[in-house]
């Protein structure tokens, strides 16, 4: 039983205690107590069938037995010494990891979280092509970090700091409604910016496969990123070409999109077809601990031995088994395929449920990393901002309904897109049919009573 502090005290202690910039989506937060595999329990013991994993982050299951038992194996043994010591489990990792790598793609470098890896990625790139400039889409996300903000072009993130005169990040191609099928027009646009808005060079260019959108959180007027818009079939590969052209790198950030979640394939770039220079990855690597990585060839991390570069957490021992198992998880339970299979035939019946709901504007997305987007004008695209919020409330509330019922309640994904109005559906991969027929009978419910 849980003995611990209630939700509204929690909250009162969050508020403060710790930064005023926290969100939450709800706007009575559930105080999550405990998780197995797609599943999060609160204090009460309900049961919440988890459609986000902890924003992407939980990619084999909560507390994943295998993985639990390799952290305490570990932890038992050796907590950390750092790369001044050597240890099998770091090169093990690496090379397992290269080895799910197309190209030449096969120097790993081990860091904490999805912001570091892409600070590290961008300083790679600008130290290996000589030139400052970085290419960015409109509303992208790539971390947190005073570097990284300049990345985004999402000015919710954006704090007065320098991010353009002395490490200018140009922002590139507005990111349509949906699938856009004319790759063409982005990537005139993209020239366009390097040929009057750079000195003509760059030093890189990054992009998500499957790109976030942005939404208005509920409680404040900030916007956070979030979504599953697929780029142009094609503009990935014409993209490269012109950034290799002017001089510059290519990163692909993996950080969401990779290890099979699209089902099709084990990376997104994978999707377009292009090999990165470079590869940054985070969140689903550790299974919900702290680690990151960003994966470039031999050539590229050459430029990175003029100095010293060094992580005291990357990598550690505590975290580091984790990823080796995970990857091994990921092949014996055949996880893409599932992703796949489960992620269709969640497509299919969104589809058919989009037939009988106006509200549903568009389902979108590649296995287990969809997106659906709610309207009030199907022709219009008005962004059903209002619907998605009383929406994303009343799905939370369904376990009160069906208590005792096999699936009690769901976690939806969290609402995302420009506009508040996309449900995010990212779940662990251990999702199945089942639970994905409960979630869209949950919505069904849902939009019926609204
Ligand atoms: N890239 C992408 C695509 C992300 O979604 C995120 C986090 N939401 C990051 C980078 C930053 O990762 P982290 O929060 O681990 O720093």
């Amino acid at each position: 039983p849980y003995s611990g502090l209630s939700a509204d005290e929690i909250l009162q202690k969050r508020k403060t205690f710790l930064g005023p910039s926290l969100f939450y989506y709800y706007q009575k937060p559930i105080n999550i107590v405990e998780g197995k595999m797609q599943y999060l329990f609160d204090e009460n013991g309900k049961r919440y069938l988890d459609a986000f994993a902890g924003i992407v982050t939980v990619s084999c299951g909560h507390c994943h037995p295998d993985v639990v038992n390799a952290v305490v194996e570990q932890t038992k043994l050796l907590q950390h010494t750092t790369t001044i010591y050597l240890h099998h489990a770091i090169v093990e990792f690496a090379e397992a990891l290269a080895s799910k790598m197309p190209g030449n793609l096969k120097v790993v470098y081990f860091v904490n979280s999805g912001t570091e890896a892409n600070e590290l990625a961008m300083l790679m790139a600008r130290l290996y092509s000589g030139n400052l400039g970085m290419i960015a889409l409109r509303n992208a996300y790539h971390g947190g970090s005073a570097g990284t903000i300049g990345l985004t072009a999402l000015n919710t993130w954006k704090y007065q700091i320098p991010q353009g005169e002395n490490s200018p990040c140009y922002k590139s191609r507005p990111i349509p409604w949906s699938i856009c099928s004319n790759a063409d027009a982005y990537v005139r646009e993209l020239k366009d910016h390097i040929d009057y808005g750079t000195p003509g060079k760059v030093a890189g260019f990054i992009a998500e496969t499957f790109q976030s959108t942005e939404r208005k959180l509920l409680q404040s007027n900030h916007r956070c990123v979030g979504g599953a818009v697929e780029l142009a079939p094609g503009y990935l590969k014409s993209v490269y070409d012109v950034i290799h052209q002017a001089g510059g790198v290519c990163i692909a950030d993996e950080v969401q999109s990779g290890f099979g979640r699209t089902g099709s394939h084990y990376w997104g770039f994978e999707t377009q077809g292009v090999i990165p220079d470079i590869v940054t990855m985070a969140k689903g690597i550790g299974n919900g601990l702290p680690l990151g990585a960003v994966v470039t060839t031999p050539e590229i991390a050459q430029v990175m031995s003029q100095k010293i570069q060094f992580n005291t957490f990357g990598g550690t021992l505590c975290v580091l088994p984790v990823g080796s198992l995970w990857l091994k998880v990921l092949d014996k339970e055949r996880r893409q395929s599932h992703c796949a299979d489960v992620g269709s035939h969640l497509i299919e019946r969104l589809r058919t449920l989009q037939q009988r709901h106006d509200l549903i504007g568009d389902v979108r997305g590649r296995g287990l990393m969809l997106g659906i987007e709610l309207v009030t004008d199907k022709k219009e695209k008005t962004p059903a901002k209002l619907e998605t919020a009383v929406l994303f409330e009343k799905l939370k509330g369904i376990y009160h309904l069906t208590s005792s019922h096999y699936l009690q309640s769901w976690r939806a994904g969290r609402k995302r897109g420009l506009h508040g109005n996309v449900f995010r559906i990212k779940p662990p991969m251990c999702f199945t049919k089942d639970d994905a027929d409960f979630l869209v009978d949950a919505l069904d419910y849902a939009i019926s009573g609204i």
